[in-house]
């Protein structure tokens, strides 16, 4: 089973993701995970993208999509594979398609984390106090700037999955728990009526 996590940055979509992984063997595939450890380890890739991550600007839309389609070729992805922080813009979304089509492959669900924007300051500060590796983009003026990013360019994908008939909405406001539960539900994992 394939499934996108979407959300503005610090709904959850990281956390939410591991669980998933730990619990179903979906693999988690973070783009923004991947793009942290390629300027972690210096390559080509990793200098061509650290400024723009510290600036909270996105990467062209090629870079991730070649990113993503050497990742769901790999083997650990078979089961199924979780897309977090990926597709970021309408084209990305397009580009997704295509690649899947061609991989045999496709997308069960689009789950959209919502949140409430003010909360996400909160968070986004407690994520940099309580984090052992400080991210250069968790800061108030980088936060506003992604934002600003996620209701240009991101949120346009949400009617473009709605009219496919692929998106569920997850309430990104309620405890970790309880919205794991919501998309073990809306994944089949759990029924609906258990706490
Ligand atoms: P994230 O950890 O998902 O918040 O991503 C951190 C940063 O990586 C973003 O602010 C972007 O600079 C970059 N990034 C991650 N995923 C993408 C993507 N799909 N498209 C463009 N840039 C991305």
């Amino acid at each position: 089973m394939n499934l996108i996590l979407l959300g503005p940055p610090g709904a959850g979509k990281g956390t939410q993701a591991k669980r998933l992984e730990e619990r179903y063997g979906l693999k988690q595939l973070s783009t923004g995970d991947m793009l942290r450890a390629a300027i972690a380890a210096g390559t080509p890739l990793g200098q061509q993208v650290q400024e723009i991550l510290d600036r909270g600007d996105l990467v062209t839309d090629a870079v991730m999509l070649d990113m993503i389609a050497e990742r769901i070729a790999q083997p650990d992805c078979d089961r199924g594979f979780i897309l977090d922080g990926f597709p970021r813009t309408v084209p990305q979304a397009e580009g997704l398609d295509e690649m899947l089509a061609r991989h045999g492959k496709s997308l069960a669900v689009v789950i959209e984390m919502r949140v409430d924007e003010t909360a996400l300051f909160t968070r986004i500060a407690n994520r940099a106090a309580l984090s052992t590796e400080k991210r250069a983009d968790d800061t108030e003026e980088t936060l506003r700037k992604r934002l600003g990013i996620y209701r240009e360019q991101t949120a346009p994908i949400i009617p473009y999955y709605r009219d496919k008939g692929l998106l569920k909405v997850v309430d990104g406001m309620a405890e970790m728990d309880a919205v794991t539960h919501q998309i073990e539900t809306i994944l089949g994992f759990q029924s609906a009526s258990a706490t």
